[in-house]
């Protein structure tokens, strides 16, 4: 017997581990390009103290240990790809808490994001982070990436709605990195320095979230364009004029839209002269708030040099814009081989990044699909392998994506605003961070997991 299988006995009931090979290979990929990597084994512990046993352990035994939620994150972060052992979080699934007092909710990391949104909504309340994956992302998933989403630009990401989380350390200890508290002076926050630390740091046993209450109507908005820059000035332009903040601001460009729509066979207007659309969304209590808001917008787009401004004519046409936009990543997947970069810059630069980013692509000869969250100045430019060849796949693309992050950093931004560094920006990452503050990172990793067995052979 492996010395893994041994201890997987040792701390687990038979239905909760397998090393069976088709399971090992179902959790050895995630949606990151299209990357394997075979763990030895798979858990899926039930109690925070079973992960903190089969935690201690491995960290004794020398095995490396990948944690992964539901398996949708874009950067390749729970690619098991030094082997060991992935531990899933599917068994770690109870809503534990609503607290209607506090509006907070206690949950395992394994919760699917739109499960505790549904069971909010029961009590009158929501939970706010909304990625794109809500419908099969988990909350640790989410925590791990500081996940976005459309509605970021209202709500913030997921690290504005957390509030405390017992985590699972390497040398077997179970802490809680706070307080149940809306606000906290007591020391560094733990909480933060968790969120957006992708299973190296520890592995979230219970999150304790922030809730909200969700406005009570929401109405899309849906505007075309000539030219990226404009339909980018036209979102800052929004975002600094309009007396109501939309929820969300999505940008598209007309590839994307048609590669989509293709897909999912799904009714969306186009307009023949566009290159850009935009995606507005606004909430509200009263269909009278939502008319005087969307006709401020419709001036204010009006002028901007929109070629056509649509309103849904009805819920479904509503719920169709919405399907367009959240399936474009799967939708350009299924076209070619890709590279999904998720570049974020202050907002009011995001037409500069929109024109370099043309300049790149003619430079290296690339095709982009690029859509994003341009409320929050954050653009997922997808690079399509279609006709390069393997080598130019290989050697040009990364010099490409390279100039990309320059690009990022030179307008203030950075190489991640929600999908993480991972597997795939690891070799980015000295493009944009301070050398002082990358060792500062690997020395807070050395701290939390002086051993290196928590993901190891990713960027830190
Ligand atoms: C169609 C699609 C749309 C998407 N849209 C968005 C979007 O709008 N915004 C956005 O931010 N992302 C988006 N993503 C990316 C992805 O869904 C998110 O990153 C999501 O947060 C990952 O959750 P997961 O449960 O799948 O985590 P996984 O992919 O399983 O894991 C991600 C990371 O979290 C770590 N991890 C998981 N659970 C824990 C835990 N309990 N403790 C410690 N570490 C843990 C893993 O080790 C890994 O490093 C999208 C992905 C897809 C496929």
């Amino acid at each position: 017997m492996s010395p893994i299988e041994a201890l997987l006995r040792s701390h687990l009931p038979e239905v909760d581990y397998s090393l069976q090979r088709e399971v090992c290979e179902a959790h050895g990929s995630d949606y990151t390009e299209d990357l394997l990597f075979l763990p030895e084994a798979v858990a899926w512990p039930r109690s925070a103290q079973q992960v903190a046993d089969l935690l201690k352990d491995c960290n004794m035994a020398g095995i490396p240990v990948y944690t992964r939620g539901a398996g949708t994150g874009l950067s390749g972060a729970c690619l098991p790809v030094k082997g060991g052992l992935v531990l899933s979080t599917r068994k770690l699934n109870a809503i534990l808490e609503i607290d209607t007092k506090n509006a907070q909710a206690r949950v395992q990391p394994g919760v699917i994001n739109a499960e505790l949104k549904a069971k909010a909504q029961e009590f009158g309340l929501w939970y706010a982070p909304d990625p794109a994956s809500f419908q099969s992302s988990t909350i640790g998933g989410n925590i791990a990436h500081g996940a976005g989403g459309p509605k970021a630009v209202k709500y913030g990401t997921t690290r504005e709605h957390i509030l405390n989380l017992q985590v699972a350390l390497p040398n077997g200890d179970l802490i809680w990195t706070g307080a149940d508290t809306l606000k906290n002076a007591t020391g560094f926050s733990l909480t933060q320095l968790m969120i957006g630390s992708e299973g190296l740091l520890g592995i979230v046993t219970e999150a304790v979230v922030k809730l909200v209450r969700k406005p009570a109507k929401e109405k899309l908005m849906l505007a075309c364009f000539a030219q990226s820059r404009q339909a980018a000035l036209a979102v800052n332009g929004i975002l600094n004029s309009v007396s109501n903040l939309p929820a969300a601001l999505e940008l598209m460009e007309k590839r994307a839209v048609q590669i989509s729509k293709q897909a999912t066979q799904t009714a969306f207007p186009e307009h023949q002269d566009a290159e850009y659309y935009l995606l507005i969304a606004i909430e509200g209590e009263l269909e009278e708030e939502l008319m005087h808001q969307s006709e401020e917008l419709y001036g204010f787009l009006d002028q901007s040099g929109a070629l056509e401004v649509w309103m849904p004519q009805s819920s479904q046409h509503q719920e169709d814009w919405w399907k367009v936009r959240r399936a474009m990543g799967e939708a350009v997947k299924q076209i070619s081989i890709y590279k999904e970069e998720d570049a974020v810059v202050p907002r009011a630069a995001l037409p500069e990044l929109l024109t370099g980013l043309e300049q790149i692509r003619s430079h290296y000869g690339f095709e982009t699909v690029s859509y994003g969250h341009a409320g929050d100045g954050n653009l997922h430019i997808n690079i399509l392998k279609s006709h390069l060849s393997d080598e130019e796949w290989k050697e040009e693309v990364p010099k490409g994506i390279k100039e990309i992050f320059k690009l990022c950093k030179e307008l203030g931004g950075t190489l991640s605003g929600e999908h993480g560094v991972g597997l795939v920006q690891a070799p980015y990452l000295s493009d944009v961070l301070d050398p002082g503050a990358l060792a500062l990172m690997r020395g807070i990793k050395a701290v939390f997991d002086p051993n290196g067995i928590l993901n190891p052979g990713k960027w830190v």
